[in-house]
This record gives structure tokens, C-alpha cells and sequence, in this order.
């Protein structure tokens, strides 16, 4: 029976008030969107009752075709076929070859640096790839929403760096919507189960899906969120566990021939259906025929579990890293994202190694969505007005390049946000009229080092002897972790606006283009 929701008067929101918010959770893989509807959140439905939306988009000359339909045709036309352009987002065309090395699109860069695919249909950035995917989710979810879209929660992987939540904010603008907040991805798992409310101290997030492998430890005080570590294997999810299973049948089959393709697909597609069905039975039967090719057989559970051993392993010894990068305390909560962590050896190896027995309630696939909506609940003003707002802190620090090269922080990492700070700076020649001001992010003392964010001049500074300036820069990161920076010469009153731009960010006739 559900509770009956009371609240004090003049503090409930007018039934015809309430206004539509979603959560999305833009994915690798899938994409996800959900509403709290009646006080309860619930994913949509984007297609014959399925939630999941293929985050796949293929461009024809004429026609652009998002989700399902492009993913089953991705093969015969892989070029103009975008996969996993989350990996993309907010990189420059220097970093494709770092985490693309076998992505087959062909790649050219805007005059920013910023990468785009070169497609029938002209060049493409990953922000208006991405916001394809965003535009037909809120399309397709329409159907079942009560009315128009007032606005979203995005959820972004814990360690983006602002390049990269700028990315994302640009794509939900260009998709025509109104972005509340970006919300960290482990975050938004512990939301949804209410750690938020109920809980103070750590929190472990284990998400493992298609194909990777995230581990966030979180902490958790007084409603603020903060990313202690992260960690995980870009390369490791349920794919390989599939790989493993598929080499089992063809070891026990011993073909005698070669396995075509097509043939090799299509075991691969009964190592997955099996290994699925095995996390709710004992023992699947396998039969099949494919292209001539035939298995007849039983997997059970133990002999898959012996199969996958070594990649569960491989995920907890990435665990054990990150709780010695998280430093002293002892995890309290363990919540599982992602459709592979419904495997039995997966969750038994977590339950082992944290000591504690993880959250499992809501729906592994839908938990981070769920999450994100009930936070554009209470952001679009849908909760009493005391109702607490989640507080997010900083994934990495930013700062500036000073002399030889080197980055000093400005605002560190883990401060609550948002937040404001100032730092003065001097002139460092006589008669010095202009400064460059380098904007970085991260950990490292070399700027080198650092993710380049952005960089502008501070014009106009009267011409004083060496050190006699006095230049205040100012560093201002919003709620969504995105990032403003000013710089204001003090003795003389001189202001000179600047304008901050990612370094890979889209320029202003390229994004009034899109809108
Ligand atoms: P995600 O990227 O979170 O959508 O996860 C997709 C992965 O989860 C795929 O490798 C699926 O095979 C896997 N998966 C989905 N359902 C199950 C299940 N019942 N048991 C094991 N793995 C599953």
C-alpha cells in the first residue's frame, strides 16, 4: 500500500503546479529517461516497452536514425555509424588516438581543436551527436510524459573534467533543453536508493556494464556528495564475460572448420543470452544452428562462474586500488549499476571484498536515472522548499599557470560547489600592459600535465614597473561544476571582460548553427 505523503500547510505543491522535470542518464551504451510521477520515480518507455535507448546514431544523406534501428545496421555502414560517442565528448583531436585507437570514423577537428566525424551528412561533433540521442529520447519518452519538458537532470561519469561537462551541457542546449544540473553518476545511484537522507560516510559505487568498468567511492556528509576516488577498466564489462563463454562453446564443439564472421556473432549472441539467463537459473540449455553451424548442450552456473573468475577478479582488484587511493575508513554502503553486476559471481565477489551486502533493489540498468530524477524533482521545485538540495564538491582542482610552466591551484579539488575564490597576481616586467591568463585542471604540479581549459588575455593593464600591478583572478564554478573565470587589474580600477571558452569547446556561430 503506498503512504500517504503529508506535509505542512501552505508547504505542498499545487497538484496542477507541478511542473515536468526528467532525468537522463546519457550512457556509453544505453541512454535512459525518468520522472517522479505520484512521488515515485520510474523510467520511461521509449519503444514497445523497452527503457533502454541504443546511444547509437547513424547519419544517412537525408535522414539521421537514433537508437535500435542504427545499432542493427551499424555494421554495413560503420563510418557513418556513431558508437560510444560518450568516449568522445569534449576531447580534443589529439586525445582520439589515446582512446579511440580502433574506432574506424574518420576524424578532423574544428578550428578549436575540437574533434568531429566526417559523415555523409557533413561533419559531425560529438555534442550534436549526443544531442541526437538526447532529442529522441525526450521524443520518443513524449508519449508517456503528462506534458512538455520543463527540464532535466544530465548524469555525467564522476570524472569528467569541465571540457567534457561542458560538452554535455552544450548538447542538452542544443537538443532544446533546460538543464537543472549535471549530476555525477555514482551520485545519482546513491540517491536513488535515499543514502542521501538515511546515510552518513562511505559509499561505494560498483557499475559495470556493456563495456566498462567504473568504482567510486563516495562520502558522504550532511547531504554533500563528495567523489573520494574513482577508478575502473574502460575496456572490461559484460562483452568480455560473452567472449569467454563464446570461446567455451566453440573449445567444446571442436569444429572443424574455421568460424566465419557471421557464425562467430551468432555464438556470441548465445554466450550472452545464456550468461543472462544464468542469473536466474541454475543451467542453460544451449541449442542452435547457425549458418550450418550447430551446439548442442548445458552450461551451468559453476562452470561459467570458473569462466568469468579471472574478470571478476580483475574488477575487485581495481576496488582494492581505489579504496588505498580513498585512504582510511570503511565502506557502509555498496550500490551495483550496470546489467552485468545481475551476475551471481559478481555479486558475491563485491559482498566478499567490501564486507557488506550491496544494494540490489532498484533495477541495475535504471538505478542512475532514477537517481537523476529524483533529483530534477526537487530541483524544479516539485518538494517542499526544505527539502535538502544534494551538494556536489569538485572532481579535480583548478588553476592556473604561473611562471615555468607550473599549475597552482586556485579552487582544490573536493571543495564543495559551488564556489568562488579570488587569487592576486602582479606583472612580472616593467611596463607589462597585457597577461595571459591559463586556465587548467588537475592534480599535477606540471601545466603540462594538467587538461588545458582554456586561456585568455587581460588587455589594458596600465604600464607600472615589475610587480606594482595588482591583478585579481576570479574563479567561479557553478553548481554543475562548470566553470567561469575573470580577471580585473585592482590600484587602477581597469577592468577588462573576458570571455572563458573550453578548449574544445564549440564556438558561437557553430552552436547558433545547431540551435
Ligand atoms: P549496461 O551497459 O549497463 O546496459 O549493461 C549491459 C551488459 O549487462 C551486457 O553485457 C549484458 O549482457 C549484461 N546483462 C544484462 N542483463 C544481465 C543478466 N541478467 N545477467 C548478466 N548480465 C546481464
Amino acid at each position: 500500500m503506498a503512504l500517504l505523503q503529508i506535509t505542512e500547510p501552505g508547504q505542498s505543491v499545487d497538484p496542477h503546479q507541478r511542473k515536468i522535470a526528467a532525468g537522463i542518464d546519457l550512457g556509453t551504451t544505453n541512454s535512459l529517461i525518468a520522472i517522479v510521477r505520484g512521488g515515485v520515480p520510474e523510467t520511461l518507455p521509449i519503444h514497445q516497452g523497452t527503457h533502454l535507448l541504443p546511444s547509437v546514431v547513424r547519419y544517412k544523406e537525408e535522414l539521421t536514425i537514433v537508437g535500435q534501428s542504427a545499432l542493427d545496421r551499424a555494421e554495413e555502414d560503420p563510418l557513418n555509424t556513431v558508437l560510444s560517442v560518450k568516449r568522445m565528448m569534449g576531447r580534443g583531436i589529439g586525445d582520439i588516438a589515446r582512446i579511440g585507437k580502433s574506432l574506424p570514423y574518420d576524424f578532423v577537428s574544428n578550428e578549436s581543436g575540437m574533434v568531429k566525424i566526417n559523415t555523409v551528412a557533413g561533419d559531425k561533433s560529438p555534442i550534436e551527436i549526443s544531442s541526437e540521442i538526447l532529442k529522441e529520447l525526450v521524443e520518443r519518452a513524449n508519449q508517456s510524459l503528462p506534458g512538455d519538458l520543463d527540464g532535466v537532470v544530465i548524469t555525467v561519469p564522476a570524472y569528467f573534467d569541465d571540457s567534457q561537462r561542458q560538452a554535455t551541457r552544450d548538447a542538452a542546449r542544443v537538443a532544446g533543453l533546460n538543464v537543472l544540473r549535471l549530476l555525477n553518476e555514482p551520485t545519482a545511484a546513491a540517491v536513488a536508493y535515499g543514502l542521501d537522507s538515511a546515510y552518513e560516510g562511505l559509499v561505494a559505487v560498483y557499475d559495470l556494464g556493456g563495456g566498462t568498468f567504473d568504482i567510486s567511492v563516495l562520502r558522504l556528509t550532511r547531504g554533500v556528495f563528495e567523489v573520494v576516488a574513482t577508478g575502473g577498466d574502460s575496456a572490461l564489462g559484460g562483452d568480455d564475460f560473452d567472449k569467454c563463454i563464446a570461446e567455451w562453446i566453440i573449445t567444446q564443439a571442436d569444429y572443424s572448420q574455421e568460424l566465419t564472421p557471421r557464425q562467430l556473432r551468432g555464438v556470441m549472441l548465445q554466450a550472452r543470452s545464456s550468461k543472462e539467463f544464468l542469473s536466474t537459473s541454475d543451467i542453460a540449455d544451449l541449442d542452435f544452428t547457425i549458418d550450418g553451424l550447430s551446439f548442442k548442450g548445458q552450461l551451468t552456473r559453476e562452470t561459467m562462474d570458473e569462466l568469468v573468475a579471472k574478470l571478476v577478479v580483475e574488477s575487485i582488484n581495481a576496488c582494492r586500488r581505489v579504496l588505498r587511493d580513498a585512504g582510511e575508513g570503511k565502506i557502509g554502503n555498496v550500490v551495483l549499476v550496470g546489467g552485468s553486476t545481475r551476475m551471481h559471481a559478481v555479486r558475491q565477489a563485491v559482498t566478499e571484498f567490501f564486507g557488506v551486502k550491496p544494494l540490489v533493489d532498484i533495477d541495475p540498468d535504471r538505478v542512475i536515472a532514477v537517481g537523476a530524477a529524483v533529483q530534477a524533482d526537487i530541483l524544479i521545485g516539485n518538494k517542499p522548499k526544505d527539502e535538502m538540495l544534494l551538494l556536489d564538491v569538485l572532481p579535480l582542482s583548478l588553476g592556473l599557470e604561473t611562471m615555468g610552466g607550473l599549475a597552482e591551484k586556485i579552487i582544490h579539488r573536493n571543495t564543495a560547489i559551488p564556489a568562488s575564490k579570488s587569487q592576486e597576481y602582479t606583472t612580472y616586467k616593467d611596463g607589462q600592459t597585457a597577461m595571459l591568463v591559463h586556465v587548467v585542471q588537475g592534480e599535477r604540479e606540471l601545466v603540462a600535465d594538467c587538461r588545458s581549459l582554456a586561456s585568455f588575455e587581460l588587455r589594458g593593464i596600465p604600464a607600472m614597473v615589475a610587480g606594482a600591478a595588482r591583478i585579481e583572478v576570479n574563479f567561479q564554478v557553478d553548481a554543475d561544476g562548470l566553470l567561469s573565470v575573470s580577471a580585473r587589474e585592482i590600484t587602477t580600477g581597469v577592468n577588462a571582460s573576458v570571455l572563458v571558452k573550453p578548449s574544445y569547446g564549440l564556438s558561437d556561430e557553430e552552436m547558433s548553427n545547431m540551435l
